[in-house]
């Protein structure tokens, strides 16, 4: 899609005629939010993870959702990836409610639709790189062989192509989640959900992973919702949503917060 079709006439502050992205209401959302609230009943204990959240990421957007931990990031990704209901409010994925989707439709855009990344690396221990990354297309269907195939392109891209045959644990963390990465992306996804990808990783290795997930955002137009309390993100990132106790507290888009950055980061020190 290219960008142009994405522009909107508007007025800036010196009332000069400029060209914005589209934003409310264009069917160019990919992830549509509407009040989503959830909680969490333990007994008598009962958790609002998520206290009304509204809002829209379009198609190619490259989002980072900060916060501290127990803000309801990670809550907020099982919403969006269909892996948990909400308790109120509504999930449109491509204008779809995805609350109305059958037990089939549901695993379909689970499988097919949406790639996953987390902090943990979340692969399986007893298989190879090779293996982890077919097995996605495998439970899609895709012939064995051209599964196999792509896995290996896939590896490659990410700079593993000589690591196929080892297992998670001959590998570092760094390598791990370039399989992680890799297998992702096994089944062509619109969107990937990252949950803290650099959180395990030190600085470094950790850019590495920012900027190949910001390649495959600007090379395959995949929509990325990469959530994060890293700073380093907020570089690579279109808009970054910030949540705060279950609320998005504000969005900003990125040079709105150049100096921002350099403030927090005096912070962190
Ligand atoms: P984050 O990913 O930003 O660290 P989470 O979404 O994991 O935050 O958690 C948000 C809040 O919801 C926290 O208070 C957490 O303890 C609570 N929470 C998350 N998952 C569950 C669960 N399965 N059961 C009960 N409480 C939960
Ligand atoms: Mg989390």
């Amino acid at each position: 899609m290219p960008a142009e079709n994405n522009l909107e006439s508007a007025k800036d502050k010196d009332n000069k005629e400029v060209k914005v992205r589209a934003v409310e209401g264009t069917k160019e959302n990919t992830v549509r939010i509407r009040n989503v609230v959830k909680r969490y009943e333990m007994g008598s204990v009962i958790v609002e993870a998520l206290r009304g959240v509204n809002m829209e990421v379009q198609r190619g957007e490259y989002i980072s959702i900060m916060g501290p931990s127990g803000s309801g990031k990670s809550t907020l990704f099982n919403m969006i990836g269909g892996l948990d209901k909400p308790t109120d409010g509504r999930v449109y994925i491509d204008e779809v409610d995805i609350a109305q989707l059958d037990a089939y439709e549901l695993a379909w855009l689970r499988c097919r639709k949406i790639g996953y990344i987390f902090q943990s690396f979340n692969l399986i221990p007893v298989m190879t790189a090779l293996e982890n990354v077919t097995l996605p297309m495998t439970f899609a269907g895709v012939p064995s062989e051209e599964g196999v195939e792509k896995a290996v392109d896939l590896l490659t891209m990410v700079g593993l192509g000589d690591r196929i045959q080892h297992k998670p644990l001959e590998l570092s963390g760094g390598q791990q989640q370039r399989v992680a990465v890799a297998r992702a992306l096994a089944n062509d996804p619109a969107i990937v959900l990252a949950d803290e990808p650099t959180g395990n990783l030190d600085l470094n290795t950790g850019r590495e992973i920012i900027s190949l997930l910001k390649r495959l955002n600007e090379e395959n137009g995949v929509t990325i919702i990469s959530a994060t309390h890293d700073l380093k993100m907020l570089d690579v990132s279109d808009r970054i949503f910030w949540i705060r106790d279950g609320r998005i507290d504000k969005v900003g888009a990125r040079h709105e917060i150049e100096l921002e950055v350099g403030a927090l980061e005096g912070e962190e020190a």
